[in-house]
C-alpha cells in the first residue's frame, strides 16, 4: 500500500510504498492521519494557511471483507478547534481507494485555482476545475458522474467549503450515489478547499491491489462476528440512529432549546418510530448500508410524498440538534435541513448548535423553519455576512452575540447527548483530543466498553471515567482499522479485531498490542495538542452546564476539574 503526497500548487506527486519496516506500516484510518499531522504539521500554524494538511487515510482492515470496514478517516489541524483532528466517514470510495493500492492521499500547500483530482490505474491528475465553481454538492456529483461513470466514488466540498467557512465538511457519495455521508467534524471540508480541491474521484479498479495473508484464518474470525452482528443490531437496522430521538428524549438528555431542556414535549412528531413508518408509508427505504462491506445497514432514504428524493443517511444527531433543540417539529422540515446541509457541506450537529444559540439570544425565533431554508440555500451557499455568521460553528457565532450559553468544547459544538444527563458522553467531549465529539468514545445509555464490569447508573457519575477512557482507546482503534464504531468499541471485540489483522498480515499480535495501538495513537494527538496550546486545563465543559441544571432531570455537569485535568494521566 502507498502513501501518495500531492502538492496542489505544484502539482508533484510522491508516491511511496508503506513497507514492513515503516513506522506507518500498522497505521491505517485516524492513526494514519495523526501520524503524518504530528509529523509533518507545524502545530501552531493556521488551519487555513499552507502549512496545514488534509490527509484522507484508509484503515488497515479498508479492502479486506471485515464487517464495517470501508471508512475512510479524513485528518489534519482543525479550523474549529485549532487541534488534532479526525473525521471518518462511509460511502464508496475509501474501499475503491484501496483497491488502487493507496492507504493514504496527503494533500500538501495550497492553491487559489479550483482543482479535481482524478485517481484511476494510471495514477493520478490534478485538473482544473474551474466548470464546478460554486456548485453544491447534489449537481456536482452529477455532473462528475456524468463525466466519468455511474460508478465513481467521490470526496468533495460544496459551497461552504470553498468559502473557508469553519464547519465546512467533506462529503462522499454514499452506495445509492448521493453526497449524503460527510466527514463532518471540525471543519475540514476548509482546509480541503484551502487546497483549491472542489473534488477527487476516484474511478473503481478492476482488481484489487489489497493483500491477504490467509484468507481462511480471516474468515474464521470475521464470518462468525458479522453474523453475531446482524443478529444483535435487527432492530438498529430496522430504525437506524433515529430510534435514539424517543429514547434519548426519555432520558431527559436530548438538547432542548439550546440545551435549556433534556426533552420534548412533541418528540412523537419527530420520532424514529414516525420516520420509520413515514418511510415505508412513502416508499422511501430503510435497512442501507453505507458503504461497502457493512452488515448493520442503519442508513435510510426519505423520500416526499410524491417519491422524490430529499435526503439520506437521516440520522438521530442532525434531527435532534436541529430539531428538539431548535422546537422544529416536523420530519419534512428535518429532512430538508439535513438535505440543504449536505448540498452546501455544512456539518449537521455543528449547524443545528449554531443555530441554536442564535435563537437562544433572540436573533431568530424559535422553529422558524423558513428562517433556518434561508440560512443555509441563500446565506451560507452566497457567503454573505449572515452566512459567515452560521456557517462558522457554535463557538464563533456565541461570541458575536455575547451569548452566555454556548454549548461547545474546545471550539466544537456539543453533540446531540446533554453530557449533564449523559455522564459517560460529557467525559469523552471534555476529554477527546478531538472536542465535544461524540463519536470519539460514545458512553451513550446500554453501552459499555467490556459486558463483564459494572460502568454505574448512566446519569452517575461512578464508572464514567472509566467508560469514558476505555470506549475512547477501543475507538481509536477501530477508527485506525477503517470500522465504523458501531461494531463496538469494546474489549472483547479487540480480540477479535487482533486475529484479523493477525491474519490479513501474517503477525502474532497480542491483544494487549492492539489496544497499546490505540492508545499510543492518543498520546500522539494529546502531545499534538499541546504544542498547539490546547493543554489539559481545556479538559472542561462549559460553566453554564455545572450551574444550570437540565430540565427535568434536574441534573448538572459534576466531575471535578481535577478528575477531567487528570483523565489522560494512565496513559503515562
Ligand atoms: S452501521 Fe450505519 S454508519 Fe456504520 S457503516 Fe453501516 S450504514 Fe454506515
Amino acid at each position: 500500500m502507498q502513501i501518495v503526497r500531492i502538492n496542489v500548487k505544484s502539482h508533484k506527486i510522491d508516491y511511496k510504498e508503506i513497507t514492513n519496516d515503516s513506522k506507518y506500516y500498522l497505521l491505517g484510518g485516524r492513526g494514519l492521519t495523526s501520524q503524518i499531522v504530528y509529523d509533518e504539521v507545524p502545530p501552531r500554524c493556521d488551519p487555513l494557511g499552507p502549512e496545514n494538511k488534509l490527509i484522507l487515510a484508509n484503515g488497515i482492515l479498508t479492502g479486506s471483507p471485515f464487517p464495517n470496514s470501508a471508512r475512510m478517516s479524513v485528518g489534519g489541524k482543525s479550523p474549529l478547534t485549532n487541534g488534532i483532528k479526525e473525521a471518518n466517514v462511509g460511502g464508496r470510495p475509501s474501499l475503491m481507494l484501496a483497491k488502487h493500492g493507496i492507504r493514504a492521499l496527503v494533500l500538501e500547500d495550497a492553491s487559489l485555482e479550483l482543482k479535481i483530482l482524478v485517481i484511476n490505474k494510471n495514477g493520478i491528475e490534478l485538473l482544473p476545475g474551474k466548470e464546478y465553481k460554486g456548485l453544491g454538492n447534489y449537481e456536482l456529483h452529477q455532473k462528475l458522474r456524468g463525466k466519468y461513470g455511474e460508478n465513481i466514488g467521490i470526496y468533495s466540498i460544496g459551497p461552504a467549503g470553498e468559502h473557508k467557512m469553519l464547519s465546512a465538511t467533506v462529503a462522499a457519495n454514499d452506495l445509492e450515489g448521493y453526497p449524503s455521508r460527510h466527514a463532518a467534524r471540525g471543519g475540514l471540508g476548509a482546509v480541503l478547499g484551502v487546497k483549491g480541491i472542489k473534488a477527487i474521484v476516484v474511478i473503481p479498479p478492476k482488481e484489487s491491489k489489497v493483500s491477504m495473508h490467509d484468507l481462511k484464518k480471516f474468515r474464521k474470525a470475521s464470518t462468525p462476528f458479522a453474523k453475531h452482528l446482524v443478529e444483535i443490531k435487527k432492530v438498529f437496522s430496522t430504525f437506524g440512529t433515529p430510534l435514539m430521538m424517543r429514547i434519548v428524549s426519555e432520558r431527559q438528555g436530548i438538547p432542548t432549546k439550546n440545551f435549556r431542556m433534556g426533552s420534548f414535549d412533541k418528540i412523537s412528531e419527530i420520532s424514529g418510530e414516525k420516520l420509520h413508518e413515514l418511510v415505508l408509508a412513502r416508499g422511501g427505504k430503510k435497512g442501507l448500508a453505507c458503504s461497502p462491506y457493512c452488515v448493520i445497514k442503519c442508513s435510510n432514504l426519505i423520500v416526499d410524498e410524491k417519491g422524490n428524493h430529499i435526503t439520506s443517511s437521516f440520522e438521530y444527531e442532525t434531527m435532534a440538534l436541529n430539531g428538539t433543540n431548535l422546537t422544529i417539529d416536523n420530519l419534512d422540515s428535518l429532512a430538508r435541513i439535513d438535505r440543504l446541509c449536505d448540498d452546501v457541506g455544512i456539518d449537521t450537529i455543528e449547524f443545528g448548535g449554531t443555530v441554536g444559540v442564535a435563537m437562544d439570544c433572540g436573533k431568530i425565533p424559535w422553529g422558524d423553519t423558513n428562517t433556518v431554508f434561508d440560512i443555509l440555500d441563500k446565506e451560507i451557499r452566497n457567503n454573505t455576512d449572515i452566512g459567515k455568521l452560521y456557517g462558522n460553528g457554535v463557538k464563533n457565532i456565541g461570541k458575536k452575540l455575547s451569548a452566555q450559553r454556548i454549548p461547545e468544547i474546545k471550539g466544537q459544538g456539543i453533540s446531540a447527548y446533554d453530557p449533564r444527563v449523559f455522564k459517560g458522553m460529557g467525559v469523552t467531549y471534555a476529554t477527546s483530543p478531538m472536542g465535544a465529539d461524540h463519536t470519539s468514545g460514545a458512553a451513550i445509555a446500554g453501552r459499555v466498553a467490556s459486558q463483564f464490569k459494572d460502568y454505574g447508573e448512566l446519569t452517575e457519575n461512578e464508572g464514567k471515567l472509566d467508560l469514558s477512557f476505555e470506549l475512547q482507546v477501543y475507538t481509536t482503534v477501530l477508527d485506525s482499522m477503517g470500522c465504523c464504531y458501531f461494531i463496538g468499541p469494546s474489549y472483547e471485540n479487540m480480540a477479535i479485531i487482533t486475529a484479523a489483522i493477525n491474519a490479513m498480515y501474517n503477525l502474532d499480535l497480542t491483544r494487549e498490542d492492539v489496544i497499546n495501538i490505540g492508545k499510543k495513537i492518543l498520546k500522539t494527538e494529546i502531545h499534538f495538542n499541546e504544542k498547539a496550546g490546547i493543554t489539559k486545563d481545556k479538559n472542561d465543559v462549559p460553566d453554564f452546564l455545572k450551574l444550570e441544571p437540565s430540565e427535568p432531570s434536574g441534573l448538572k455537569f459534576t466531575f471535578t476539574k481535577e478528575e477531567l485535568h487528570n483523565f489522560w494521566k494512565k496513559l503515562d
